[in-house]
């Protein structure tokens, strides 16, 4: 099946919980599209909804910067990144250049499942046009 574009999903350990919720809330949707993400993210997206997911690094060794990368060279449609903002993480210079490189690159990212709630239900999102500064 032709994929209508990238979505990218990430999430933090103490917020896996949360975004597996989101993704088989909005499964409907997210499997239109070419799915990555970050390692133990994808994996557990795998087994609990069983949906196809590209596996990048883990966050911590350098999945960021990967996803960061994707966002530089690719026409992301949007990065759904539930970060914790309560725990120290070891990549934080990592995350923090990601979420650079996403506004930067005018990339709609979501922190919070409101925000991410928004983005997938706004009709921008279902335009067959991606935001990305060229
Ligand atoms: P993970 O990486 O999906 O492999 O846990 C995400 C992160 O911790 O940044």
């Amino acid at each position: 099946m032709q994929k209508r574009g990238i979505v990218i999903l990430v999430a933090h350990d103490a917020k896996k919980n949360d975004l597996v919720e989101w993704i088989k809330f909005n499964k409907g949707t997210l499997e239109n599209f070419a799915l990555y993400a970050t390692k133990t993210t994808g994996e557990l997206i795998i087994k609990n909804i069983g949906l196809e997911i590209n596996l990048l690094k883990s966050g911590p060794l350098g999945g960021d910067s990967q996803i960061g990368t994707m966002l530089v060279e690719n026409s992301v449609n949007m990065l759904i990144f539930f970060w914790d903002p309560l725990s120290p993480q070891p990549h934080d210079v990592d995350i923090k250049a990601l979420l650079r490189i996403a506004v930067l690159y005018n990339v709609p990212i979501a922190c919070n499942r409101a925000t991410a709630d928004y983005l997938i239900s706004s009709p921008l999102f279902h335009q067959d046009e991606v935001f990305k500064e060229e």
